[in-house]
């Protein structure tokens, strides 16, 4: 009998410079049988990604900041690699959604991934969704355009991987006899730390994380939990549940990264190391699984691994979000808005940390009750809060 041979997948990575980029080249590399890059993409990191273009060869670079688009070029040339190099917004978009292209990593941190991840849901590429925030901005658009595109949709945050991976038949829509799903958080590196101190935490004290190694503003929004919120919001899109179905556990070792309890007792778990390259292999492989470079899981190493409740005392985002999340799309457009503002505000030493749930609450306070249906109204909505929340942030 014949082996069928397998076609190589073409991959766009939509924020290739960051940890999740990385991380993604880093798997990539070990099967150069079964994937070739067909774009990279940065901000205006023009160094990193003229790096990652002279390794990796893609046909594309882009760079949402045309600033930097003739250095790009320049060192491309003298370093004699062939990529050619686009920028702005549609370049973004058009690397997203061109018919060469099979697989998409949506890594873009921020509402900013929204218009290049729904040009390639729209193109109905198969998508590896890291950007949380578009999903979360975006809501029933975004699951509505996955459907009528009959898009592949792979989690690649790792709880929602660990959920998918949980779930009996793997496909969201099989979701059938949930009792309740689990959402693990480690709680951040501020678990312990007393809450009156809270207000003198340094950005980089927020941003050390204790188990994972990530992007500036995901750092942040672990430290505050605000990423446990996005990721209530973001679960109960994808997996189409209720958010009173979905508890929030802190689990501070980060080896359990989420479970899902069925109606007859069963909880079934995915553990792993911390190690976002086990979700990407696993979103780039689907159904099939292939070698991730990640190190097998040392049980009899591992000591004690323990899960306790949630203090909202401690992480008033978290129950920003559970609210907003029974809330029209608004209050999460503005809610996602405001923590963008806040964070930014944060990491450049202009507020003090726990400002950032006073702010965005104060955005939601003055925030109106409606859908949105339109990418338009959802970025105009968008653009509003961000406005309101600068404005709070002066005035204080
Ligand atoms: P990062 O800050 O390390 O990287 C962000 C990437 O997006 C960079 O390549 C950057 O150049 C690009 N980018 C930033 N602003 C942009 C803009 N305005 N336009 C176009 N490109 C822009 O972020 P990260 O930690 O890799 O996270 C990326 C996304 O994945 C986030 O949505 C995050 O919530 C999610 N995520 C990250 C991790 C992780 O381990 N880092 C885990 C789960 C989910
Ligand atoms: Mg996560």
């Amino acid at each position: 009998m014949t082996v069928p041979v397998r076609k190589k997948q073409n991959v766009t990575i939509l924020g290739s410079t960051g940890s999740v980029g990385v991380n993604t080249l880093d798997v990539l590399a070990l099967h150069p049988d079964r994937y070739d890059l067909y774009a990279l993409t940065a901000n205006s990191n023009w160094e990193t990604l003229a790096e990652q273009c002279c390794a990796f060869k893609p046909k594309f670079a882009v760079l949402k900041q045309r600033e930097n688009l003739p250095v790009l070029e320049d060192r491309l040339l003298q370093a004699g690699c062939k990529t050619k190099v686009l920028a702005g917004i549609d370049a973004l978009c058009a690397v997203a959604a061109d018919k060469d292209v099979d697989v998409v990593m949506a890594a873009i941190v921020g509402g900013a991934g929204l218009e290049p991840t729904l040009s390639a849901v729209n193109a109905g590429k198969k998508l590896l969704l890291a950007n949380k925030e578009s999903l979360v901005m975006s809501g029933s658009l975004f699951m509505e355009a996955v459907e009528q595109a009959g898009v592949i949709l792979l989690p690649i945050d790792s709880e929602h991987n660990a959920i998918y991976q949980c779930l009996a038949n793997g496909a969201p829509n099989h979701a059938t006899g949930v009792r309740k799903i689990m959402l693990t958080g480690s709680g951040g590196p501020l678990l312990r730390k007393p809450i009156e101190s809270l207000t003198k935490v340094t950005p980089d004290e927020a941003c050390a994380h204790p188990n994972w190694k990530m992007g500036r503003k995901i750092s942040v929004d672990s430290a505050t939990m605000m990423n446990k919120g996005l990721e209530l919001i973001e679960a109960s899109l994808l997996f189409s549940l209720s958010p009173q179905d979905i508890e929030v556990v802190i689990h501070p070792q980060s080896i359990v990264h989420s479970m899902v309890e069925y109606v007859d007792g069963s909880v079934v778990a995915q553990l792993g190391n911390p190690d976002m390259r086990t979700p990407i292999a696993h979103g780039l492989a689907w159904p099939d699984r292939i070698e991730s470079g990640v190190v097998s899981l040392d049980f009899t190493g591992l000591g004690k691994i323990h899960f306790e409740a949630v203090d909202l005392n401690r992480y008033p985002c978290l129950a920003l979000c559970q609210q907003v999340a029974c809330q029209p799309q608004s209050y999460a457009i503005a809610l996602n808005a405001a923590n963008e503002v806040a964070v930014q505000y944060f990491l450049n030493e202009l507020i003090p940390f726990t400002d950032i749930p006073i702010i965005i609450e104060s955005v939601l306070e003055q925030t109106s009750y409606e859908e949105a249906h339109t990418i338009d109204s959802i970025l105009a909505l968008d653009e509003e809060a961000k406005h309101r929340a600068v404005k709070k942030i002066r005035a204080r």
